[in-house]
């Protein structure tokens, strides 16, 4: 009944045919109670139960650890409801009602937070249970379980006090497995077991299960801010105000014997995306005993075998429940004395190529539409069809070690290392790590992050290091048996070798296999087509990547344009889908064979005559290349900045001039090599900047040499101009860096304008060029209105302006940026996704003001966040015209730019 004080509902019933809440309730009920719901109100075997929803969960923390009386009215009246839909009373003693207690957030984040099974149970209880199932061994196996995962989840006990006790009681019975404990050894656990708890916990075990209830829902709750929980968000960026639900369901047995098992499994193969029936079982086990890795599962096909009535219902479920979301579902089931019940359905994690396929095989089965499919396919996973395989012929030539389960596909190859902690050490030193496990726990997540791939000795398909290195997108290969591996002597032994930490190995995450060699990698197949070395005729997947990219294509507002300095960037931006060349970073080029040493005769020339010797030197060279990258963009626009870094970039470094001098002089050494490195060290010492990137950059160096803007305006258009004759007709967009004020801009318009007009006239030929500047530099996007007089074009430079925003050294923000991430005074990397609300704010004051004032400005983006997907809807609702990314990032950014502009159309 509901009382004036609980008017706003905070528990939420599932039962025989009847749910509260649905499958659009996720952000309050998380990811699993609105499955549970979805699936009750479809008819499904569902056992009853409710959710605690996550605003219970904020409260709680609000609250500092209590929940309200009137919430706890509200459960003690859920679980009234409960009580009468299964037919049973918790702490019943001839028929009790045992529940479990999971949590279940909106994002999945499989294993980091707390689950307690069997609740309901006590000395009493545990005697009902057995007058209702006849089962003695099964009742008190149950308890025991119980005893464990209570004391160990909610009071905090080591699991290894309780494994000591248990290893005990087998070898003085004589047990070889933990199945061939009797129910009177099985009372002899419970009771030692009810031992370290009063040792341990300071108290005796609670026999109210009201209390126990209370306690485990507690600690669900606590769990959302375990160390592995907060890792993981920020590893998956899921916010933390967002809390867990508390589920609370009667518990379905698959343990009760023979008859009986449990199992998860896939509706498609979430590795590789084929369409196959996928996952496994276990006869006579409780759920986590699969997710757990502890003992390997049988796939689960077997179970039409094994028990034909259940696999054929289970199939027919599945298939509807995929059909119903329209998406691969992943699911969790029981069956208990061959009655099949649903415990979880939701969309299945899968690796990047599983979702390219998946996304486009559901639009070919007519499940979806080709808008539905890009929603589907995580932009980001798409870097995985992008990373390099191993080269068939190396692989081919060293033995095989051993076979897996290829459970995430990728190669994978690096150092050995057997913790994740070590994994991290490793990876900080820039060691590529393989973390070799016998099984991983959700603690291993630090190690799994920064590890190549992920190799382990036991568990199945959807073990912890299967389901989460799929996720991460991290080759992995599970149930290596033949790995006899010795975590705390550091090392393994398989086919007669012993492999030590730090030794390399190399495993294919497709097929399973694992070598004890590094191997040479290949590029992806992707890659090979888009380089033209394979036709994309013989790559299914490239056709469907092509295929995924040219719908987005039809959705997306923005334009996709790449960073690229040089031809052969230029073109593999072209290849990936780019139209155009959104910033080419001159002094990139400056960098090329032979030039160093004529840059540095233009840096250290102390007057006009000799800066122009070395100008005309580069002209040519700077010419080829801006005719090299024209061509690859196939007349594409392209944006060509002129000079920005701080010219010491280009020079020796002041200490190792110094150093080289004392050791000339120290050795007595006179004559010319000694005279030009004081020269050069004196020329050194006066370009010396305290603060380089705050100093003589940018539009500072066009201003005080004019003569270097003359030089890249007269190459860019002799280029334009090659290329005009030979029928390609090229717009070139100059872009001046660093501009903070329009008379600035001016001043380089001025030249740019002249040398351009004398080029034309030289040529006899009219070329359409555009005049733009960078906006990177605050004052610059203040006054955008001023700066838009003179500019044809904006390109957000978001690296200098997320620099100069804050006040953050770019180059040094390394050094603080993780604490202040701990701290949460920062969720995100500002360098790597936008900061909408200080940094975004002046883009979009920038991009009003320089509207208003030019009605036809183009506007872009340039910096790193232009390949950033959640930048990229940043971009999209501000309206720029295009987003510029490095080449490999543009397939990334095509798929993000259409979710962008399907969800903000949607008023998201
Ligand atoms: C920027 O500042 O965002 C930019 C693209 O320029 P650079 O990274 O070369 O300074
Ligand atoms: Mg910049």
């Amino acid at each position: 009944m509901a009382k004036k004080a609980t008017a706003k509902k905070f528990v939420y019933f599932f039962g025989n045919g009847k749910a509260d809440g649905n499958r659009n309730m996720k952000d309050l009920l998380g990811g699993k109670g609105s499955g549970l719901a979805e699936m009750t109100n479809a008819g499904l075997p569902v056992p009853p139960g409710f959710t605690i929803s996550t605003e219970v969960c904020n409260i709680y923390y609000q609250q500092k650890s209590k929940v309200p009386p009137a919430i706890d009215r509200e459960i003690a009246d859920h679980v009234k409801k409960l009580e009468k839909a299964a037919g049973a009373t918790l702490g019943s003693t001839d028929n009790p009602l045992l529940v479990s207690v999971r949590s279940g957030a909106k994002f999945s984040m499989p294993g980091m937070m707390d689950t307690i099974l069997n609740l309901g149970l006590n000395d009493r209880a545990v005697e009902g249970l057995k007058a209702r199932t006849k089962n003695g061994r099964f009742s008190y196996d149950s308890y025991r379980r119980f005893i464990q995962m209570f004391g160990n989840v909610v009071l905090e006990i080591p699991k290894e006090a309780f494994e000591h006790e248990f290893e005990a009681v087998k070898k003085s019975s004589g047990a070889k497995m933990d199945t061939d404990l009797d129910e009177s050894a099985l009372r002899q656990v419970v009771d030692r077991y009810k031992g370290v708890v009063r040792a341990k916990a300071r108290r005796d075990f609670p026999q109210d299960p009201h209390e126990q209830l209370e306690m485990a829902r507690n600690a669900v709750f606590r769990s959302w801010m375990n160390a592995r929980a907060i890792e993981y968000r920020r590893i998956y960026d899921i916010p933390d105000h967002i809390g867990t639900a508390v589920n609370v369901q009667m518990m379905v047995f698959g343990n009760t014997g023979d008859r009986s098992g449990t199992g998860v499994g896939f509706t498609r193969n979430p590795a590789t995306g084929a369409k196959e029936f996928y996952g496994e079982f276990l006869i006579n086990a409780q759920g986590e005993d699969v997710v757990a890795g502890i003992r390997t599962p049988q796939p689960i096909r077997e179970l039409e075998q094994v028990m034909p009535k259940a696999y054929k219902q289970l199939r027919e479920i599945t298939t509807r429940l995929e059909r119903h979301y329209k998406d691969v579902q992943d699911f969790e089931f029981t069956i208990q004395d061959e009655r099949l019940f649903m415990l979880q359905t939701r969309s299945g994690k899968r690796t990047g190529f599983a979702a390219v396929v998946i996304a486009t095989d559901l639009v070919a089965e007519k499940l979806i539409t080709p808008k539905e499919a890009i929603l589907l396919v995580d932009p980001e996973s798409l870097n995985q069809l992008l990373a390099p395989g191993f080269d068939p012929v190396e692989w081919k030539k060293i033995p095989t070690a051993t076979k897996g389960l290829p459970a995430s596909p990728g190669a994978a190859s690096g150092h050995v290392v057997f913790s994740a902690d070590h994994a991290v050490e490793w990876a900080k030193q820039g060691k590529p790590v393989i973390l070799v496990r016998r099984e991983t726990v959700p603690d291993d997540i630090h190690g799994m992050f920064v590890a190549q791939g992920i190799l382990t000795a036991t568990g199945g398909m959807t073990s912890h290091a299967a389901v989460v290195g799929r996720q991460m997108g991290k080759p992995s290969v599970v149930g290596a048996g033949a790995l006899e591996i010795n975590e705390a002597g550091k090392q393994f032994r398989v086919n007669g070798q012993t492999v030590k930490e730090g030794d390399f190995i190399s495993f294919d995450g497709l097929s399973g296999e694992v070598k004890i060699a590094r191997v040479a990698s290949k590029p992806s197949e992707i890659l090979q087509v888009v380089n033209g070395t394979l036709s994309p005729k013989k790559s299914d997947l490239y056709r469907r990547f092509d295929q995924l990219l040219t719908w987005s294509d039809k959705f997306r507002r923005l334009g996709i344009r790449a960073n690229a300095d040089l031809p052969d960037q230029a073109e593999l931006a072209y290849a990936f889908g780019a139209r155009g060349i959104g910033l080419c970073r001159t002094e990139h080029m400056f960098f090329g064979e032979g030039r160093i040493p004529i840059v540095q005769q233009m840096i250290l020339a102390d007057n006009e005559a000799d800066r122009r010797k070395a100008l005309d030197k580069l002209l040519p060279l700077q010419r080829d290349d801006f005719y090299g990258v024209f061509k690859g963009m196939h007349g594409c626009p392209v944006t060509i900045r002129t000079i920005d870094p701080p010219l010491h970039e280009f020079l020796p470094k002041r200490e190792d001039l110094m150093v080289d001098v004392a050791k000339l002089e120290a050795a007595g050494k006179s004559g010319r090599e000694l005279d030009e490195k004081r020269t050069l060290l004196a020329r050194v010492e006066q370009l010396h900047e305290f603060n380089p990137m705050l100093g003589h950059r940018g539009v500072r160096l066009g201003i005080t040499y004019p003569e270097s803007t003359e030089m890249q305006t007269r190459a860019i258009i002799e280029a334009a101009s090659r290329l005009g004759k030979e029928g390609v007709k090229v717009v070139p967009e100059i872009m001046i860096p660093l501009v903070g004020m329009v008379k600035e801009l001016r001043d380089q318009k001025i030249i740019v304008d002249r040398i351009a007009a004398d080029v034309m006239k030289e040529q006899g030929v009219k070329i359409k060029y555009l005049v733009g500047t960078m906006i990177e530099v605050p004052r610059g996007a203040m006054t955008a209105d001023e700066v838009a007089s003179e500019a044809q074009f904006f390109s957000f430079g978001t690296n200098d302006l997320t620099q100069l925003t804050f006040g953050f050294s770019r180059d040094d923000v390394g050094k603080f940026l993780r604490i202040y991430q701990d701290k949460k005074i920062l969720e995100r990397d500002p360098f790597a996704s936008i900061d909408v609300d200080g940094v975004g704010k002046i883009v979009a004051i920038a991009v009003e003001l320089g509207r208003k004032a030019r009605k036809d400005l183009k506007l872009g983006i340039c910096g790193e966040h232009g390949g950033d997907p959640a930048s990229i809807h940043f971009f999209e609702k501000v309206g720029l015209d295009y987003v510029s990314m490095s080449p490999y990032r543009v397939p990334v950014a095509r798929l993000a730019a259409a979710q962008a502009a399907l969800s903000v159309k949607h008023g998201d």
